[in-house]
């Protein structure tokens, strides 16, 4: 039997204790089990490299279980037997429970992803409920269209789920990007198999329970955690899933293209890195430009798909900025998850990231980039690093060409909207992109010459259920939130028909009957 995890969490953002209870095994046809092989992941705490539990680990051979139940329900229960009415107001039933839960999973997911609780409440969970409820509306509004032809035949379309899904979800935001994926593929009677990072499997765990508590019909949602290489690798080459939506890496994207297209073409979405570029005018706004750059590569320790990792500066407001941005990094320091305080920093998810991230500074430092100010990690327990901000880079180093995931920024000086528009769109990524200024030609102007998925102007990456959002080049294909989010996870057919009788004279002559 699958083991409960329980545990109580207090600090000074907290007005009472938080009881925490999570399940730990996979969750399958709407029952907890345990995995076949038996094998487990240590869950650790990145604050002090320490393990909270041990969750079940999933392998390809959960995987063929869990899809047998997604199958069988996509056939019986959901897809197109239960109205969309239904499948909405299911979906609202686990946004209020969500709702009425909200400070266990922000614990939950602060404690397993390194974030600040304050953040992962105000943020990510509510977020997460915001977008389900936005799809559950969607529900029962998915439409086609009438193409009339010629006088007597027309043409419809239908929107229909795709089938069995496999959701892959990275560890920066787990419930956040989870409800970005189970949101449209539940709203459009998809089934699922959801697996949550190894290093953060906690939260989806908990979103597991919430909906079987709400009543959605064994076998639409199961969640596998398990590791990349099995659970992960099982997903994308699976015979009876019809599509993967994966975000995360791009190498691991490429490995997921290429298992799709090697065992059954399931289609495909992608939301993958980005090297994105933050551009501040001389006519910007200093103290926006300054609090929405340092937010935008600062926040989760940078470790965001949109962080703007490339500053580009004019020249006219360089010093200015340069000054006031680095007094804003400074301000930032790490401290517990339960701290009251918004400014705290939290650690690098794990180990590995944290040297990926130490090995990127120091390959800054060799090639010859100046650390203006950080640099180093913090302590000896746990996996923080400075707010580090490197300039004199040149444009073919590592640290402005590769994604860090981290708390590292590169401020480059430019001269004119031509230079900077060259500099900002020479990265192979293409997926966020932060533009500050007060004059809204100028802002137009540079939007649209962006190979940028969203530019966001005098503002930095804040994601909303209702805007698509995806990438350029190699940042990924397809869209997740807002309407757009729908057509990834629907089939547009179409049925043309010809009139139902042979058509012949009528009596009289005149005309056809
Ligand atoms: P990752 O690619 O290592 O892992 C992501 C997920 O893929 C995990 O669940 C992992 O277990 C799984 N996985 C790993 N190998 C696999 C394989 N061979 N087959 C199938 N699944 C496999 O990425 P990560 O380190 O968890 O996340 C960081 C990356 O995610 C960064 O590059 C970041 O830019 C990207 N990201 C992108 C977005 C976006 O919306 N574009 C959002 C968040 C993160």
């Amino acid at each position: 039997m699958p083991q409960i995890f329980t545990t109580e969490y207090k600090g000074p953002a907290l007005e009472k204790p938080i009881k925490v209870t999570v399940n730990t095994g996979l969750f399958i046809d709407g029952k907890f089990v345990d995995p076949i092989e038996k094998g487990t992941i240590d869950v650790i705490d990145p604050t002090n490299g320490k393990k909270i539990v041990d969750v079940a680990a999933g392998t390809a051979k959960d995987i063929d279980v869990a899809v047998e139940a997604a199958q069988r329900a996509f056939k019986t229960v959901w897809g197109t037997k239960t109205p969309g009415v239904e499948r909405g107001r299911l979906m609202n039933k686990l946004a209020d429970l969500m709702e009425q839960n909200i400070h266990e999973i922000s614990a939950i997911e602060a404690v397993d992803g390194g974030k600040l609780f304050i953040h992962a409440l105000t943020v990510d969970v509510q977020q997460a409920i915001s977008n389900m409820r936005y799809f559950a509306g969607w529900a029962d509004k998915l439409q086609g269209k009438t193409i009339e032809t010629d006088d007597s035949k027309f043409a419809y379309t239908r929107h229909e789920p795709i089938g069995v899904c496999g959701c892959i979800v990275p560890w920066n935001f787990p419930i956040m990007i989870t409800s970005w994926k189970l949101g449209p593929a539940l709203a459009t009677g998809n089934t699922i198999i959801l697996k949550p990072s190894e290093l953060t499997p906690l939260s989806a765990l908990k979103f597991a329970e919430l909906a079987s508590q709400a009543g959605f019909p064994p076998g639409v949602i199961n969640v596998v955690p398990g590791y990349g290489s099995t659970a992960g690798q099982a997903i994308s080459e699976h015979p009876l899933i019809r599509k993967v939506s994966f975000t995360g890496s791009t190498l691991t994207g490429r490995k997921i293209m290429e298992a799709a297209a090697k065992t059954n073409m399931k289609r495909v979405t992608l939301e993958l890195g980005g090297k994105n570029p933050n551009i501040v005018f001389d006519d910007a706004d200093l103290a926006q430009a300054v609090k929405w750059s340092t937010l935008g590569i600062f926040h989760h320790n940078g470790q965001m798909c949109a962080a703007g990792s490339r500053i580009f500066v004019q020249e006219g407001i360089y010093d200015k900025f340069m000054h006031a941005f680095t007094e804003a990094s400074r301000t930032l320091q790490p401290g517990s998850t339960f701290d009251a305080s918004p400014t705290v920093q939290g650690p690098i998810i794990s180990q590995t990231q944290f040297d990926r991230v130490m090995n990127y500074i120091a390959s800054g430092k060799s090639d010859g980039a100046k650390v203006h100010t950080g640099g180093d990690r913090i302590g000896k327990q746990g996996f923080f690093v400075q707010p580090t901000i490197f300039t004199e880079a040149k444009p073919d180093m590592k640290i402005v060409r590769e994604e860090i995931f981290g708390p590292v920024a590169v401020v480059v000086k430019f001269k004119t909207e031509e230079d900077v528009i060259a500099m900002a769109n020479d990265t192979s990524y293409g997926l966020a992109s932060n533009v500050f200024t007060t004059n809204l030609a100028r802002a137009t102007r540079i939007s649209n010459a962006l190979e940028a998925g969203s530019v966001y102007v005098n503002m930095a990456s804040v994601p909303d259920f209702r805007v698509p959002f995806g990438g350029y080049k190699q940042s990924g294909q397809g869209k997740e939130m807002g309407e757009y989010a729908l057509e990834a996870y629907t089939q547009q057919v179409q049925r043309k028909q010809l009139p139902g009788r042979p058509r012949r004279r009528r009596p009289d002559g005149v005309g056809v009957a």
